[in-house]
């Protein structure tokens, strides 16, 4: 039955009313939001209970994407999209007098992810169902997300993220798909009478993972795939072993809080603890659904495919080989083959204070089991390598060392692949951090890199641009992304480039609202938009950025009546909280922002917006109204970025060093449309090796450079005494470890250019133009196909009444 808006008023009204016993009209929009989010669930509900069905009768090979963090966004209009209903069901809505908008932000943004990582694993999960590619998601139903930030005095200050405070619709408790998790203890290998070693386990704590499942709805193709996120929880029946209140704090603490830390390790017991609760609960629940179809063991890998996204969720690879051991006595060799063709392993950094290690001795004590594993797995590594490799090689490769437990070897060495997430990350993995292993394993390594779902990024977040694409090229690139190309055509063709124009404003002005009545700062719509969104860390260099505004201000002091092109900087970013360098420069950042947007000399040439609390649904609001998209880390240092891509989808021109999937941004739209500063990654290792890079020696010969400093530490910016002279220190004391006076005079001059070409608007609008029409590659719908057909080997695809995505072919 196609829903129609009459249909949808009648049902959706009954809904509310079984829920509220009142009347529409008087409710608010988050008791509305919570009837239509009901509605769809139940609209959706049929397909959800099929898909699943079908996947067990056609018993179709499966993906599991194991992933200690998903950003999801807000799921409501999402949802109504991918179910082909949204203009239907807003329609209704709106007949109905109800504001459609202030229903989609009542519902709250889930932040159960730090930034990058989190939201692939999201846009990951958007591309699978859409693509009809029978896969889960396995994580942790976080009880707090990531804190909520609020500025005070310019200060960050972290509030806690209550997000299940009015519930959560969209998940379903499955209680009867429980598991039990051991923890601690002691454990020892007996004999048992059939010639084969079993663990015998005493003292030991046992803890419920009980699942949320919410269901990962796919574009207009009838598949709801699952995503399931694992909660820990007293076992009713051991009770009365948890006796003192700090042992029960214990427990819920295991699912309490994300740790707040992006590209950064902490080694943490309760983080161990979270990595063990989820990828076992996970991995038992796949032996579960495995075991009830009767299959042989060695059609474990035909059948299931582990995805592990970074290190954390490693430990998949020795709990799967203790289940098959210890619980399905499978010998050694057969299970350690399973294992190694099940899983698969992304690599997101190669910072070295981001690599997972944890003390022996922790792992000793809160997983004893596992730790025999993986010290045989490593023993096992140890004999085979050796004879192969020698010693120095294979000493270096060794999953123990240094009395710590090293995850990223743990994951190559137990699985069959290992990506990085864009092309030059790959070759560094290659050739420099991973090289040692990529001797041993050179099949193993292949590139993936990132990408990001058109549909949340472009379709729902900018419907105006939407239909333009639409009327120009038809509708085939939402199915078939690499079909944007087309839009090429018109890069010359003066009505859609005023067309284009004119969204871009219509979606600037959306932002300026916001920062009204959010911030009441009065911002310029014709201005250019300079966005910076992402977390804030010293390699992604926000102090680059905000040098250059520096310098803008001093050129305006110098000379008021100076003609500069108006611009508004947008930052957008978190800091862990335990990251003092970075809470510093945001602290800097709105102390700066605080003077120049005050200051009367300064007027609409430069305003500084610095958002609260960043996150996907800012991000939503942000992008479209970008012109610049900031992607200025240190090269080498950002693995793929992807900000960069959304940005580009929406038609922003990037200022970019060669790094990460900029370089493929490059190689996309060519060198006349992207503005490129600063050295490559060859240039930076060049400076690390022969170690002459000397920052004073820059200052000295840049006076320029040298009097934007000196505002850091001469009171110019009011109320930074503490962080101007930290931030100047690592500068100057410190040599600055991350280039950012290395590369500061090709940033400003790279910003000079994008200044004279803003001035041509045709020919901007024709470079935002091709960048949109090349940014078709970066769907995540290419990148899963990649995966799917490259590492997961997942063809199969279940058919029934349907044909998938047809024609579209990866680019
Ligand atoms: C896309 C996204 C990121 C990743 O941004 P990068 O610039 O690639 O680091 C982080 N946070 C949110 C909310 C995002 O949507």
């Amino acid at each position: 039955m196609t829903l129609t808006t009459n249909i949808f008023k009648k049902e959706f009204k009954k809904v509310f009313e079984s829920q509220h016993a009142s009347n529409i009209k008087d409710s608010s929009s988050e008791q509305q939001y919570a009837a239509l989010a009901n509605f769809i669930k139940f609209y959706s509900s049929d397909n959800w209970k099929q898909t699943n069905q079908l996947y067990i009768d056609e018993q179709v090979k499966q993906v599991y994407y194991f992933s200690m963090e998903f950003l999801p966004g807000r799921m409501l209009k999402s949802n109504l999209l991918n179910l082909g209903i949204l203009d239907t069901v807003r329609d209704g809505i709106t007949e109905m007098g109800l504001d459609f908008d202030a229903i989609v932000q009542s519902e709250v943004d889930p932040a159960l992810g730090n930034g990058g990582l989190g939201r692939l694993a999201s846009c990951f999960m958007d591309s699978i169902a859409s693509l009809a590619i029978p896969g889960n998601g396995n994580g942790i139903r976080y009880r707090y997300g990531l804190f909520q930030q609020r500025f005070v005095d310019g200060y960050q200050v972290e509030l806690p993220d209550n997000w299940l405070r009015n519930g959560n619709i969209w998940e379903v408790r499955k209680e009867n798909k429980a598991v039990m998790i051991r923890f601690g203890g002691e454990v020892y290998l007996k004999e048992d009478g059939e010639n084969k070693l079993r663990p015998i386990y005493s003292n030991t704590q046992n803890i419920l993972a009980v699942p949320y499942d919410t269901g990962m709805i796919g574009y207009e193709n009838d598949v709801v795939n699952n995503l399931r996120l694992w909660s820990a929880e007293i076992p009713p029946e051991e009770e009365i072993n948890f006796k003192t209140s700090a042992e029960r704090v214990l427990v819920n603490q295991i699912t309490e809080v994300l740790y707040p830390d992006d590209s950064n390790y902490e080694g943490q017991l309760l983080r161990l603890r979270q990595e063990y609760f989820f990828t076992s609960a996970g991995i038992q629940s796949i032996i579960r659904f495995f075991k009830k179809q009767q299959l042989p063991w060695s059609e474990f890998p035909n059948k299931i495919a582990i995805h592990v996204n970074d290190t954390h969720p490693a430990l998949c690879i020795p709990e799967l080989m203790r289940i098959l051991l210890d619980e399905e006595g499978l010998s050694w060799e057969k299970a350690w083959d399973i294992t190694k063709k099940s899983i698969s392993y992304t690599n997101h950094t190669i910072m070295q204070e981001a690599m997972e290690k944890w003390p022996v001795h922790m792992v000793q004590e809160l997983i004893p089991r596992i730790y025999q594993i993986i010290e045989a797995i490593n023993q096992r590594h140890i004999d085979k390598k050796i004879p192969l490799y020698g010693e120095e090689l294979t000493y270096r490769t060794t999953i123990i060392s240094d009395g710590n437990i090293k995850m990223a070897n743990l994951a190559i060495i137990g699985s069959h692949s290992v990506n990085g997430v864009a092309q030059l990350h790959t070759d560094i993995l290659k050739e420099e951090i991973l090289h040692d292993f990529y001797e041993m394993y050179p099949s193993k390594f292949n590139n993936k890199t990132n990408g990001i779902t058109q549909r949340r990024w472009l379709h729902l977040a900018n419907e105006k641009l939407t239909q333009l694409i639409d009327t120009k090229i038809g509708k085939e690139w939402k199915t078939s992304p690499a079909e944007l190309r087309q839009f090429k055509a018109y890069s010359k063709d003066e009505e859609t480039l005023n067309l284009l124009s004119d969204i871009k404003l219509e979606n600037k002005k959306r932002f300026a609202a916001y920062a009204k009545e959010k911030y009441a700062i009065e911002l310029d719509p014709t201005a250019l938009f300079d966005v910076q969104i992402k977390r804030l860390h010293a390699y992604k260099r926000q102090l680059l950025n905000a040098l250059h505004i520096l310098d803008r201000y001093l050129k305006i002091k110098d000379d008021p009546k100076i003609e500069l092109q108006p611009r508004v900087f947008i930052f957008g970013a978190k800091a862990a909280p335990s990251y003092i360098y970075a809470k510093q420069i945001i602290k800097f950042i709105n102390a700066l922002a605080e003077l120049v947007n005050n200051d009367p000399d300064v007027g609409n040439k430069i305003k500084i917006v610095f958002v609260e609390n960043y996150g996907v649904s800012l991000a939503e609001l942000i992008i479209p109204a970008a012109d610049i998209s900031e992607q200025i880390s240190l090269a080498g240092k950002e693995a793929s970025g992807t900000s960069n891509m959304k940005l580009m989808l929406n038609g922003a021109l990037t200022m970019a060093t060669l790094d990460g999937a900029n370089i493929e941004i490059k190689d996309l739209v060519g060198e006349d449309n992207i503005f490129l500063f600063g050295m490559t990654n060859d240039e930076v290792n060049r400076m690390n090796r022969e170690g002459h890079y000397s920052s004073k020696t820059v200052l000295k010969n840049n006076p320029r450079l040298n009097r934007i400093l000196e505002c850091l530490i001469n009171g110019t910016i009011p109320d930074i005494e503490v962080e101007g002279r930290v931030i100047y220190d690592s500068l100057v004391q410190y040599n600055d470890e991350y280039y950012v006076l290395q590369d500061f005079e090709s940033f400003v001059a790279a910003q000079e250019r994008a200044d004279i070409l803003y001035q041509d608007k045709p020919l901007w609008n024709q470079k935002a133009l091709i960048n949109i029409a090349s940014s078709g590659p970066f769907s995540a719908d290419f990148t899963i196909m990649r995966y799917a057909e490259e590492i997961w080997n997942v063809k199969e695809r279940p058919t029934k009444d349907k044909v998938f995505l047809k024609g579209n072919q990866p680019v």
